[in-house]
């Protein structure tokens, strides 16, 4: 990549009077455009030869990185392979080319992929329906939790508002109740990182009666297996309110167990987590949202048509391509692989809860802290060996929060290249701190002032000009 010569702008390329393509004159003479239709002055576009707008573009998106450059163990994002057969699947003309006011009696190909999507996704979780209306995994907690809150209002309960929160949740958890109209109690977790459930009896105890639902993320953020689930379905239900799952971590889970026989009674999935679709830049996405019998009345309209039916195929694939014994393996590969990073590194690594992990696990820093290299530092310097930074910083349970999921996609030479890089970083720490706290020292940019970029983004080229004048 050269952006010297091929410019960071295409802006900065243009010549005047410079243009991409040539035509013969025409026989047909010219045509008017009437003047009260026209631009008063030229649109201010670059003007470049084609060469010049090919190079461009073609350089810029060699500076991006995605799955399919490399290694991206990006934690709670499940930023897993996306096989190459989901696309052609997706891009199908007879699926890609439908309108959504189409009349229904063309459309029953689509129909039968919402439905057999639907009727995987009850066999994989255990529930009774799914709508396929949410398009990304808040959307669906926000629609489960409207689920929920019709429920108890159909029942004449309207005074249970309150939604249980874990202290670990995803931010979105305690976020979506709020929107929903509801009321967020936090409960805390225990120092092995799972639910406190003597802080959860007592949270019953003096709510109980207020209780619309308790959400929980499994395994949760920590990666952990919230082992108390029996016991806290059991004490949320006897106090008459209902379990919500946060299936953004179903991952493990396939083949290995369902949130339905856990006692589970509206969960969402996030199918660009769990069942593939590329999801970096923040999109696309989708959250269906499941529920037990007798909750499918009260599925609300979300969004307009069936949400994004390009990821749900996308997902479809990805089940009938894995088939019903393949997709048993999933669960456990990607628990096989987070625990063999975690084990592997370790020693160098700070682990602050041990033991197995499920799909992803968090490093609270280097171990040896005397360095002064940061979770920041690590997470730049792999930038330098070509790989993706895992999650920093998230959760907030810890100081120095190194988030790590490598996915079940991945071969062992890729994950021990990559355990070898993070030891080798754990090394240079001490040998070379200066190296590793500069870092990335071999990327198009280099590190960057976090908060003045985002206290003062630059996102135009009008004041980009300005500034570097
Ligand atoms: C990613 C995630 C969410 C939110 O899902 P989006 O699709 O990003 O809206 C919710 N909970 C957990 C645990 C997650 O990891």
């Amino acid at each position: 990549m050269n952006n010297r010569l091929y410019g960071n702008l295409i802006f900065e390329l243009s010549q005047e009077g410079r243009s991409g393509y040539s035509l013969p004159k025409n026989r047909f003479g010219s045509y008017e455009i009437p003047a009260s239709m026209r631009r008063k002055e030229d649109a201010a576009l670059p003007e470049c030869d084609e060469m010049t707008v090919v190079r461009h573009y073609t350089n810029l998106s060699a500076n991006n990185f995605g799955v399919d450059n490399g290694f991206y163990p990006l934690g709670s994002c499940t930023m897993k392979y996306n096989p190459k057969i989901n696309e052609e699947v997706a891009a199908l003309p007879q699926f890609a080319g439908l309108h959504p006011l189409q009349p229904a009696e063309t459309v029953h190909g689509a129909e039968e992929v919402c439905k057999q999507l639907c009727k995987s996704l009850c066999e994989l979780t255990g529930l009774y329906a799914f709508t396929l209306k949410p398009f990304a995994g808040a959307h669906g907690e926000l629609t489960g939790l409207m689920v929920i809150k019709k429920y108890h209002e159909s029942r004449g309960d309207e005074a249970r508002r309150l939604v249980i929160v874990p202290d670990s949740a995803h931010g979105t958890n305690p976020a979506s109740a709020a929107v929903c109209g509801l009321d967020i109690v936090e409960v805390k977790s225990l120092s092995d990182g799972t639910v406190d459930v003597e802080a959860l009896k007592e949270l019953l105890a003096r709510h109980g009666s207020e209780i619309a639902a308790m959400m929980m993320t499994n395994p949760n953020t920590l990666g952990l297996f919230e082992k108390q689930i029996p016991e806290i379905e059991k004490l949320v239900h006897a106090a008459g309110g209902l379990m919500y799952y946060d299936g953004a971590n179903l991952n493990p889970m396939l083949g290995a167990a369902r949130p339905g026989d856990m006692g589970f009674d509206v969960m969402h999935i996030n199918l660009h987590k769990t069942f593939s679709t590329p999801h970096g830049g923040g999109g696309p996405g989708a959250g269906p949202v499941g529920v037990r019998k007798g909750l499918e009345p009260f599925f609300p309209e979300v969004s307009p048509y069936h949400g994004n039916f390009a990821v749900a195929m996308r997902a479809l694939a990805y089940i009938l391509s894995l088939g019903r014994e393949n997709i048993k393996l999933v669960g456990p590969l990607a628990t096989l692989n987070a625990n063999y990073i975690k084990e592997s590194l370790k020693d160098v690594y700070e682990l602050p809860i041990d033991g197995l992990c499920k799909h992803e696990f968090v490093f609270d820093g280097l171990k040896d802290k005397s360095t002064g290299v940061t979770t920041m530092d690590v997470a730049k310097r792999l930038l330098d060996y070509g790989y993706h930074a895992p999650t920093i910083y998230f959760p907030l349970l810890f100081h120095e929060s190194l988030m790590i999921e490598p996915t079940e996609n991945e071969s062992k030479e890729t994950i021990d290249g990559f355990i070898d890089v993070m030891r080798k970083i754990a090394e240079e720490a001490k040998t070379n701190p200066d190296e590793v706290k500069s870092a990335p020292h071999l990327t198009p940019i280099g590190r960057v002032d976090d908060v003045l970029a985002a206290k003062h983004p630059i996102v135009t080229y009008k004041q980009l000009q300005n500034d570097t004048n």
